[in-house]
């Protein structure tokens, strides 16, 4: 070979998607399993006919449309293809070669490897024993060269979410330098009124950025959107390293229909936060461990049992998500949430 590739990428892992596997259920990626609303379609189509034409890079509509929702200023929203798009380019924005990223582990499998990939250096910090985020920990780890800190709140995998009292401390805590992330992409399924809404503590602090999606609760995962509400400077820089056109026009026309249906929508969430309380409450009644989870995911931290656990569900016809540490669910419709608990009932007896 007469080029070379960076040698630091060789120990890159490389993101993960859960798997589809045709006949079977998927439940491996946090999706919301109801295709989108009529209406929502509709748009999808319309906007389809203008597709020869690139898409407005400032994503304005949507922009303006998130800006008057929130009572926020525009300058300071970022729109990207996915949150994930949005941490790769807040770690460009953000870091220069070798300066710290620091992040609870484990979590979204994103963060180490845009990390890696933006060239910046790692700072894991591990769960507590409840698989919750470790604030004391994190504050520990904070280092002079630390400037991102993503805290992923409810926790993916593991569901646990950040009260009010806990963040505020934290956020108070967190020494001058760092931008502290509040990685919200489950938002919409908190039913506890205690959780604390991320735009709220961002609005009035210099160092917090909030991230969204529309891949969860409005069901776009496949058209790829997100946005971060940060500083104005900060917001100003992650538009800056975004790859030009990056978020398609179908894609903002669907999230602001999206936006427009955000009653039908929300009613879904409910649905599927009412089904997590009774998926988690039923496993607890079979015997397993499940921390409390704000999502639409539950964890079962079954260790190196985890891939019985997968294999037995496969062989029911249903996909779910293995880690090293356990295996995450995501809440479905009743039907399907009833076949993933006669799975783990069968699993637990044999
Ligand atoms: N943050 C967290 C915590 C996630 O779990 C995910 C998706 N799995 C994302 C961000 C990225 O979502 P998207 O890129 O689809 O917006």
């Amino acid at each position: 070979m007469t080029v070379r590739t960076r040698p630091d990428l060789e120990t890159l892992p490389g993101y993960q998607p859960g798997r589809t596997i045709p006949g079977a259920i998927k439940l491996a990626s946090n999706e919301v399993s109801l295709g989108p609303l009529p209406s929502v379609r509709g748009v999808i189509a319309e906007a389809a006919a203008g597709v020869n034409r690139y898409p407005d890079m400032g994503v304005t509509a949507l922009v303006d449309r998130l800006s008057a929702k929130f009572s926020i200023e525009p300058g300071r929203l970022a729109v990207g293809c996915g949150s994930v798009a949005l941490c790769q380019q807040l770690v460009q924005a953000m870091c220069g070669p070798g300066e710290g990223v620091l992040f609870p582990w484990r979590s979204f499998e994103a963060y180490p490897i845009v990390t890696q990939i933006g060239a910046a250096r790692a700072i894991r910090v591990p769960l507590t024993g409840a698989h919750a985020l470790d604030l004391d920990a994190m504050l520990a780890a904070i280092t002079e060269d630390t400037r991102l800190i993503f805290v992923c709140t409810p926790n993916n995998p593991t569901g646990t979410t950040l009260r009010r009292a806990e963040l505020e401390r934290f956020l108070d805590a967190v020494p001058k330098g760092p931008l502290v992330v509040l990685d919200e992409a489950y938002k919409e399924f908190i039913t506890d009124p205690d959780v604390p809404d991320g735009i709220e503590l961002a609005r009035d602090r210099d160092n917090v950025a909030v991230l969204r999606t529309f891949s969860k609760a409005y069901g776009l995962a496949g058209l790829r959107v997100g946005y971060c509400y940060a500083p104005e400077e900060v917001a100003e820089a992650i538009r800056k390293v975004c790859v030009p056109f990056s978020v398609n026009m179908i894609a903002q026309a669907a999230a602001i229909a999206s936006l427009d249906a955000e009653d039908e929508l929300m009613e879904r969430c409910r649905m599927i936060s009412g089904e997590r309380d009774r998926v988690r409450g039923e496993l607890l009644s079979m015997g397993y461990d499940v921390p409390e989870t704000q999502a639409n995911f539950v964890w079962l931290p079954l260790a190196e049992r985890g891939a019985a656990f997968n294999a037995h569900c496969l062989e029911q016809k249903l996909v779910v998500r293995q880690f090293p540490e356990g295996v995450r669910v995501t809440i479905s419709t009743p039907e399907e949430n009833d076949l993933f608990l006669a799975a783990a009932r069968s699993f637990s007896a044999g």
